[in-house]
């Protein structure tokens, strides 16, 4: 963010003013995630901690939205079951781009202690929908999800106005 004032600057080129665009939209976009949550098991009680007073996620610019259709970031906290997978993907499908998905815990990651001997638990929900950063951990604290909030923003900041399609 070195060069904010595009509109100030002597733009020899017109890449000088998309890069400059690019950056100030995804500081903003990095800077107010909404996020949907998906929260299905025990996984979900550390999201809802990590919303509370203690680590409040609202310092990020993190607000909790109900609604897909305002909601860029989605995320999965808790075992995901085969019959739970097309409401997941139905969700995901109703956000609107650029959107994102952050899976928290092993359940949601990998299928977690459910990954043998199960015929309902999702190995994984990158069968479902595309994961952007994954959270391992048993559950994982809130640590770890604000953590994993700051790579996801990171990765915003550095995306590409051409990558804004649909995935
Ligand atoms: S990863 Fe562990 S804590 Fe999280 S939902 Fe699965 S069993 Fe529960």
């Amino acid at each position: 963010m070195k060069k904010l004032p595009v509109y100030t600057e002597s733009i020899p080129g017109g890449a000088i003013v998309a890069t400059n665009l690019e950056a100030v939209l995804n500081f903003g976009r990095s800077k107010s995630l909404w996020y949907l949550l998906f929260g299905t098991a025990c996984c979900a009680i550390e999201l809802m901690c990590t919303g509370a007073s203690r680590y409040d996620f609202d310092r990020l610019g993190m607000i909790f939205r109900a609604s897909p259709r305002q909601a860029d970031l989605i995320i999965a906290a808790g075992t995901i079951t085969k019959k739970m997978a097309p409401r997941l993907r139905r969700l995901y499908d109703q956000m609107s781009e650029p959107r994102y998905v952050i899976a928290m815990g092993g359940c949601t990651v990998k299928g977690g202690p459910f990954y043998y001997d199960s015929y309902s638990v999702e190995k994984g929900i990158d069968h479902i929908v595309p994961v952007d950063i994954y959270i391992p951990g048993c559950p994982p604290r809130p640590e770890s999800l604000l953590e994993g909030c700051l790579h996801l923003q990171e990765k915003i900041r550095k995306q590409k106005l051409s990558e804004w399609q649909e995935k």
